[in-house]
């Protein structure tokens, strides 16, 4: 018997120019004009100020000089993670499934809600309606049969609309568009793409798989070119069953010099953080697990005298436990490193009271660390450890170049 996979209804929904907008929402002189919030880079660009070809990431420098008549803002994160607070809590009435990618983004599986919420495209006109009305901001909303297809959808939307791409339309909406409309395609993968003549989505899907491979890499081709050819069934995850968030790296057999190991665990807090953000978690204690050469394991841990999500202080606990094993490490060789935070706790009050402590590298730092990244791919800036830094570590903004894009 032929069994047919009912088609899945999922929203992405975004809100646009975030950390401007609410500058523009909060003061009427801002309204209409080029904002430009963050005056060492731009950490978001309105609508207005991105006309003259702003962009989050970029040096300030230069963002004023394409748009002299910009008005630059400091950043207010406390006003913007409230404001995200509220926004979230519509998303979560509007399905049981919400999956949070970031400060200003999220999926919903709307699957099966139509006699209950209306159709799909009906959920995210509401949706669009009531953060307008309740939160005063503009959202975006795609929808589509996948979370890719809805994200592209969405983006397509921009600024403050709604896209909704039919099932069975998915390759007619896709394979017109650019390349970098693809999720994960960033400058750098847009360039060598374009080296090879590869311009369009249909393009991509047309090419063979392994060629595509031969040009950005294994992983990347592959997922581009399902991506490319609407291969994707990744379930919108709802968050909060999650107890832990955690993140290893194998080691080659060689030894490896106390710098180098330092740089894994940067990675590794790294990614760890950065996730535990994007899911609105905290959490008070960090766990090291350690394989050795001869396949014996080790696990330590450390608990922090009160929970948290930024980067910094999950850090230091994540250095002091490597420090207290290392006559172990020397002495058996370490093949496999890796880091969870556990006792983890939502996010109630924790980040508001954790902000005017942290200062500039703490927290506020990360989550536009965690916006830019989310818009230019991971690789668009990058943690550098200063030596001078009290602590050994300072999060430091370095736009990509070049050289770097090109890796
Ligand atoms: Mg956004």
């Amino acid at each position: 018997m032929f069994v047919s996979r009912r088609a899945r209804a999922i929203i992405h929904a975004d809100l646009d120019a975030f950390f401007a907008s609410v500058e523009q929402r909060d003061d009427p002189r801002l309204r209409g004009r080029p904002v430009i919030v963050g005056g060492g880079v731009v950490l978001a660009a309105s609508y207005e100020a991105r006309a003259c070809g702003v962009r989050s990431g970029m040096g300030g420098r230069r963002a004023r000089e394409l748009c002299p008549d910009a008005i630059v803002v400091p950043a207010r994160f406390d006003a913007y993670v409230a404001a995200s607070r509220a926004v979230f809590a519509i998303l979560e009435d509007a399905a049981p499934a919400v999956e949070r990618i970031s400060i200003d983004e999220a999926f919903l599986d709307v699957t099966g809600l139509e006699r209950i919420s209306g159709t799909p495209a009906q959920i995210g006109a509401r949706l669009r309606r009531e953060v307008r009305e309740r939160v005063g901001l503009p959202i975006s909303v795609g929808v589509a049969t996948s979370k890719h297809v809805a994200k592209v959808a969405s983006a397509a939307a921009k600024p403050d609309g709604l896209l909704v791409v039919e099932p069975g339309r998915e390759l007619a909406f896709l394979h017109p568009l650019p390349v970098e409309r693809l999720w994960g395609v960033g400058p750098a993968t847009t360039e060598r793409l374009h080296r090879h003549g590869i311009v369009t989505v249909a393009d991509v899907a047309r090419m063979d798989e392994t060629t595509l491979m031969g040009i950005v890499g294994r992983a990347a081709g592959r997922r581009l070119h399902a991506l490319a050819n609407d291969r994707d069934r990744r379930p919108v995850r709802r968050d909060g069953r999650r107890r832990s968030v955690g993140a290893q790296s194998a080691l080659g057999r060689r030894p490896h010099t106390p710098a180098e190991l330092d740089e894994v665990v940067v990675g590794l807090i790294d990614r760890v953080a950065r996730r535990m953000r994007a899911a609105g978690r905290i959490g008070r204690t960090v766990v090291l697990r350690l394989r050795f050469a001869d396949y014996t394991r080790a696990t330590r841990s450390r608990t922090l005298a009160r929970p948290t999500q930024a980067t910094r202080p999950l850090l230091s606990a994540a250095r002091g436990l490597v420090a207290a094993t290392r006559p172990a490490i020397e002495r058996r060789g370490l093949t496999l490193v890796g880091f969870s935070v556990t006792n983890l706790e939502e996010v109630v009050g924790g980040v508001q009271l954790e902000l005017p402590l942290d200062g500039p590298a703490g927290l506020e730092l990360d989550l536009a660390l965690d916006g830019i990244r989310e818009r230019f791919g991971a690789g668009a800036v990058r943690r550098a450890r200063l030596l001078e830094a009290g602590d050994g570590y300072a999060p430091l903004l370095m736009p990509f170049d070049r050289e770097e894009r090109a890796r």
